[in-house]
């Protein structure tokens, strides 16, 4: 029972899921409301989310959030 591979599934809240690709990712940028993005899909999609390279608008809920104090 120990060994269990599904005690792998309560390790989840160590990783991020990318709501864009649904990856599991140790690393996501985040907003407040939830939204997280992987940094794949960051570099994809800056162009959109960000006009100045500094800080990035939530597409859900609009918020400013920055690149540099995560
Ligand atoms: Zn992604
Ligand atoms: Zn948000």
């Amino acid at each position: 029972m120990e060994t269990s591979p599904y005690r792998k599934k309560y390790r989840r809240n160590r990783d991020y899921e990318c709501v864009l690709c649904r990856a599991k990712v140790p690393f996501c940028w985040t907003c407040r409301c939830g939204f997280s993005i992987c940094q794949s899909c960051m570099l994809e999609n800056v162009w959109g989310m960000s006009c100045n390279n500094i800080t990035w608008d939530c597409p859900d809920c609009g918020a400013q959030n920055g690149f540099g104090n995560q």
